[in-house]
């Protein structure tokens, strides 16, 4: 077991005691919706769910991979729930967005690795709240023929999937992942429709190196990646990798910048950064630039 470090002052965030809070917990429990808010233990949640921005997690809440720093379960999961795009697409009307973020657990046992889903979740919403943008964070469809394809055709405004860490340190954080995949699969997204936004997102913390940050961030670009995110690695549990160091908010600034001169439209890289936090915000500005 891994014991948890003690967390920096930067990292404290407040309890979530908001009453809109409240209501979309209401909302997604009485919806039958999962979040990622809630099953990776986000920190952000109280900030977030005062504002009505849940980033719900379809196709179940069971994994079939075991990432060494992600608290969803591992398993064998349950049968996709074929009305799971109407319940998505009502709950993102109800809760009003103007922004919406999709995200998944990996499916490696569906034929498609859920890419199918993903599509009817992304037309379910489209034809519930037009008005509303829709970014997805996908697995890595890796060795899912057909997957990026369908998901791209189903026209995400953001199709957002992150590298999380830098090759170096894939077997031990991301067993059953691999880094080429990962980026070929946003470079492919660009490929298939230049037009369409694409993301990627890192935890530090975990021993990469600034070197190693500034070659993931070279890679990113040359997918022709367009937004990032760089946030703190926080162990959810004692059988979680531990957590290396915390990276104080000064370096954030500097990654920050060190993104931004390699030509990212948008970046997001602070302690408490996760791939859906301000996601909404930041999308707003880009399109008022
Ligand atoms: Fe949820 Fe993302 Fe906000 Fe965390 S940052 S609470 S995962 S919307
Ligand atoms: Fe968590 Fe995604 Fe890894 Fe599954 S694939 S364990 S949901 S990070």
């Amino acid at each position: 077991d891994n014991p948890i470090q003690h967390k920096p002052a930067w990292i404290r965030v407040k309890a979530p005691t908001h009453p809109i809070y409240l209501e979309t917990r209401n909302l997604m429990r009485a919806s039958g919706l999962v979040t990622v808010c809630e099953e990776a233990a986000c920190p952000n949640i109280g900030e977030c769910w005062s504002q009505r921005h849940a980033t719900m997690m379809i196709m179940g809440e069971i994994c079939t991979r075991a990432c060494a720093f992600c608290n969803v379960s591992t398993g064998h999961p349950n049968p996709l729930a074929a009305d799971e795009p109407e319940r998505v697409a009502a709950a993102v009307a109800k809760l009003g967005l103007r922004h919406v973020v999709i995200t998944s657990v990996d499916r490696d046992d569906l034929a498609d690795g859920g890419a199918a889903h993903f599509a009817a979740v992304i037309g379910a919403i489209r034809a519930a709240t037009p008005a509303t943008t829709i970014e997805i964070l996908t697995p890595d469809f890796l060795r899912k023929p057909g997957a990026i394809e369908t998901v791209t055709m189903a026209q995400p405004d953001v199709f957002n999937h992150n590298l999380e860490t830098v090759p170096r340190l894939y077997p031990t954080i991301r067993p059953g992942a691999r880094y080429f995949q990962s980026l070929r699969l946003l470079d492919r997204v660009k490929q298939l429709d230049a037009g369409m936004f694409t993301k990627s997102g890192l935890m530090v913390g975990l021993g990469e190196t600034k070197a190693e940050i500034g070659q993931v961030m070279d890679d990113l670009r040359i997918a022709d990646v367009d937004f990032l995110t760089i946030g703190q690695y926080l162990q959810p549990t004692v059988k979680h990798a531990a957590v290396d160091r915390f990276v104080p908010p000064d370096e954030f600034a500097e990654l920050a910048a060190m993104a931004r001169a390699k030509g990212f439209l948008m970046v997001s890289a602070t302690p408490l950064t996760r791939s859906s936090y301000h996601a909404d915000a930041d999308f707003a500005s880009l399109r008022a630039a």
